[in-house]
């Protein structure tokens, strides 16, 4: 029960945690902002890193080390949004009654550089990702053939048994 428990709790507080600092932050001060965005941006190449050094893990550490370095990449674009570093062409008020469409489309303006940021990023990790797997996948197969003469066979993921241990007071929820 631990082994699912956990990274629910761990998600949520990881979640809840960081949406919390980034709201205090933007609370800070202007003159502070230029730090908190070089912050975030040293952790985000280290989001980047992260998810390129997992990309062929397969453990649960893995997806530990997967989802905080994804959540770090989602700060930096809620912290250059919200601290006015990246927004978007717009940078006016609409004026009084606006609405429909045209809204729509200052709404779209005001917060473009910021969209297509997320999409940037969203490709960069695809790239520093795709294939992770059918590389793992690949060793494995080509292992398994070495093994059973010619028939390729699932392998064992030896690690995956240990990692599980992550996160128990006893380093053994399911190993028992
Ligand atoms: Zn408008």
């Amino acid at each position: 029960m631990t082994a699912y428990l956990c990274p629910i709790l761990f998600a949520l507080f990881v979640w809840w945690f960081s949406t919390g600092a980034i709201i205090y932050l933007d609370g800070l001060p202007t003159r502070t902002f230029k730090w908190s965005m070089m912050g975030a941006t040293a952790l985000f190449a280290a989001a980047l890193y992260g998810l390129w050094l997992s990309a062929d893990d397969t453990t649960v550490n893995g997806a530990y080390i997967a989802f905080a370095s994804v959540l770090l990449a989602w700060g930096w674009h809620e912290i250059s949004f919200y601290m006015g570093y990246v927004t978007g062409p717009r940078k006016h008020a609409c004026r009084d009654g606006c609405k429909g469409w045209a809204h729509f489309g200052h709404a779209l303006m005001a917060s473009l550089w910021h969209e297509l940021a997320i999409i940037v990023s969203f490709v960069v990790i695809l790239a520093l990702t795709q294939g992770g797997q059918a590389r793992t996948g690949h060793r494995r197969l080509e292992h398994a053939r070495d093994v059973r003469g010619g028939l390729p066979v699932p392998d064992q993921d030896q690690s995956h048994a240990e990692s599980l241990g992550f996160c128990s007071p006893r380093g053994a929820v399911g190993t028992r």
